[in-house]
């Protein structure tokens, strides 16, 4: 699972950075925006079924991600209960092409020590590099990261927004 998510990663990190600001997170493997909203028939069995309860109602009461409340765990159970096929898994897809972004409110940027998403993030994929003088920064390795949402509801500023990167497949 790992592997294939990372493959796909390198694809779109050839092709682009973030998408447009406060986009829309949809569950794992969702499929195109344009088709999800065609398909997904706001049955809600989705949100019910995350053991992490990290789906909530959105807007038009479809479904969406809130990485404030947990992370995903890539379980797929979100996808098994989607009658509709507005959450579909084959083989070696992707769940999705998220990345953190970490804004100045980091603590680290304010002169104050924290190593809090680091600690939260189990592919690794944050390092705080040593700054001359200064406080170790978090930067993050979009490619070992699965997108999974732990560091952003564990920065204890809010610092750390989950978003779509442009070009994803
Ligand atoms: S894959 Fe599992 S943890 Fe992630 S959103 Fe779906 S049900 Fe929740
Ligand atoms: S948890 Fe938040 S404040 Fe702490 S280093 Fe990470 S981004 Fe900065
Ligand atoms: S979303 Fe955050 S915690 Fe999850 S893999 Fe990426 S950097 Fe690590």
């Amino acid at each position: 699972m790992r592997s294939d998510i990372i493959n796909s990663k390198r694809r779109w990190l050839l092709r682009g950075r973030f998408g447009a600001e406060h986009e829309t997170l949809r569950p794992p493997w969702a499929v195109t925006e344009d088709n999800f909203l065609d398909l997904c028939t706001r049955c809600g069995d989705c949100i019910r079924t995350c053991p992490e309860q990290i789906i909530k109602p959105g807007s038009g009461r479809f479904p969406e991600i809130d990485f404030n409340q947990g992370e995903c765990t890539f379980c797929a159970e979100c996808v098994d209960v989607c009658e509709p096929g507005a959450l579909l898994r084959s083989a070696d897809s992707a769940p999705w092409q998220l990345a953190p972004e970490i804004s100045q409110r980091c603590l680290a940027h304010n002169r104050t020590v924290c190593r809090t998403c680091g600690e939260q993030c189990e592919p690794e994929a944050i390092a705080f590099r040593p700054v001359l003088g200064g406080i170790s920064s978090p930067q993050v390795d979009e490619q070992a990261c699965t997108g999974c949402g732990a560091c952003q509801g564990a920065c204890p500023v809010n610092a750390i927004a989950i978003r779509p990167m442009t070009g994803a497949e």
